[in-house]
């Protein structure tokens, strides 16, 4: 009679020992992770707080949070991953943890692809890409077509096939922590879906082999790339959190030029596209890089959509669009922004503001460098509206539209149609430069 009371004693001080470390857990973690939903809750099945930015609104984003342990994956390799995405229709929640680098550039058993295995077959080759396309013999007036454009559209398809991962509805991606999850020469399409959830990945080296000529592009014409490191489509309620954008470990410095004009091989670090609405980008780091957020594509894209909020984010070695936004009701504020230049990437501007995009700019921190004018930071079409407050230059308080507008011949409207209230986080600007240093990117959540 003995041992069964023993053990019963045992279990129950087990319990007990179980419930205080579960409290002081979460006691810890509602400390450390201040977006999250619920203190106790492991960073697999964390979802996006009340009032976290546009993302929040409606029926918030969940992700995979609640996915079955069917549908809970570890993944180490492009197949595994691949096969945790599953169909792109298939709406069952689902949890992906990513652990350690994933290249997208290898193929189903692990190996290596370069560039010529995508080429190989497709007959393609730059040399005989830039003889047929040289403006000298065949003009500005049109887009390249002819058996090279054809055999490169095919070589493009191929590594397409390849670094282009759909990510269905109500899905969380994240790395586990400690194991510097990250996703190499990936493009993370996530496409005409809701509810996703990306975090505490670093998004590396996202590079097209196979760069389009455009006459007609601009003036001179330019290299076009097709892949972003993570790009959003038609795609609703997504919060992308603490992850770490870089063009790493090639810069655009090492882009030769042809035909007077750089071979771009990278596109967008992160895009916002094609009527994608109610997106919250909290806590990520950008870093290196030139095209890095287009928050609508064209011009022409449809009002009403394209809400997005961008917080604590720091921005840091950045050509231009931080964001270019268009059409949308835009939220940019507690972000830190490094125009110094860094591993060659000058900046252009940092926010643009087009095609009427309704951006409200708020208690944002410039560290900007004496090579670099107050009115360069902003950038419009004379429709797009900024409307700023609480933003700092060098921990000065600073007018960024006036100074653009005393600038530029288009001019930016200074009022906008709405009044942000999902702005969990909102603080002065004072401190963003100390506390986004160690809070942000991929590698600081646990
Ligand atoms: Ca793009
Ligand atoms: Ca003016």
């Amino acid at each position: 009679m003995a041992a069964p009371s023993h053990r019963r004693s045992l279990r129950k001080r087990r319990v007990l020992a179980v419930s205080a470390a579960f409290v002081a857990a979460a006691a810890g973690a509602g400390v450390l992770v201040a977006n999250a939903s619920a203190g106790a809750v492991d960073l697999y099945h964390q979802t996006l707080a009340a009032k976290d930015g546009w993302a929040s609104s409606g029926t918030g984003t969940t992700g995979g949070s609640k996915a079955d342990a069917a549908h809970t994956f570890t993944v180490s390799t492009r197949a595994e991953l691949v096969k945790a995405l599953g169909s792109a229709s298939d709406t069952t929640p689902r949890i992906i943890k990513v652990k350690g680098t994933i290249d997208a550039n290898t193929d189903d058993s692990g190996k290596k692809l370069t560039c010529a295995d995508y080429a190989s077959g497709t007959g393609y080759s730059l040399p005989a890409y830039l003889k047929a396309f040289d403006p000298a013999t065949y003009g500005r007036s049109k887009l390249p077509s002819g058996a090279q454009e054809t055999a490169r559209v095919a070589a493009q398809n191929k590594q397409a096939k390849n670094v282009v991962l759909k990510v269905p509805a109500n899905t969380t991606i994240v790395g586990v922590p400690g194991s510097g999850a990250g996703l190499t020469g990936a493009m993370l399409q996530i496409q005409g879906v809701d509810n996703v959830i990306v975090r505490n990945l670093t998004f590396a080296a996202t590079e097209d082999c196979f760069p389009q000529w455009d006459p007609t592009d601009g003036d001179d014409g330019n290299w076009n790339s097709n892949y972003d490191a993570v790009t959003l489509r038609g795609a609703t309620h997504v919060w992308a959190d603490h992850n770490t954008f870089t063009d790493a470990p090639h810069f655009d410095s090492a882009n030769p030029k042809y035909f007077g004009r750089e071979y771009q091989i990278h596109d967008g670090a992160l895009d916002i596209t094609k009527s994608s609405d109610l997106v919250t980008v909290s806590r990520n780091q950008f870093t290196s890089h030139d095209k890095t957020m287009l928050i609508g594509s064209s011009d022409s894209e449809p009002a009403g959509k394209l809400r997005v909020s961008l917080h604590h984010n720091v921005w840091k070695g950045i050509v231009q669009r931080a964001p270019l936004a268009r059409v949308g009701q835009v939220h940019i504020y507690n972000n830190m922004y490094d125009v110094t230049p860094l591993n060659g990437y000058a900046v252009q501007y940092s926010i643009n503001s087009r095609a009427k995009a309704q951006v409200v700019a708020e208690n944002n921190y410039w560290k900007v460098p004496s090579s670099v004018k107050v009115a360069k930071l902003l950038s419009g079409d004379g429709t797009g509206a900024v409307k700023d407050s609480g933003n700092l230059v060098n921990g000065t308080a600073t007018d960024l539209v006036a100074a653009y507008n005393a600038a530029s011949s288009k001019d930016l409207r200074t009022t906008v149609d709405w009044t942000p209230t999902l702005t969990a986080g909102l603080t002065p600007a004072t401190n963003l430069p100390t506390e986004l240093a160690t809070t942000t990117g991929a590698g600081v959540l646990s």
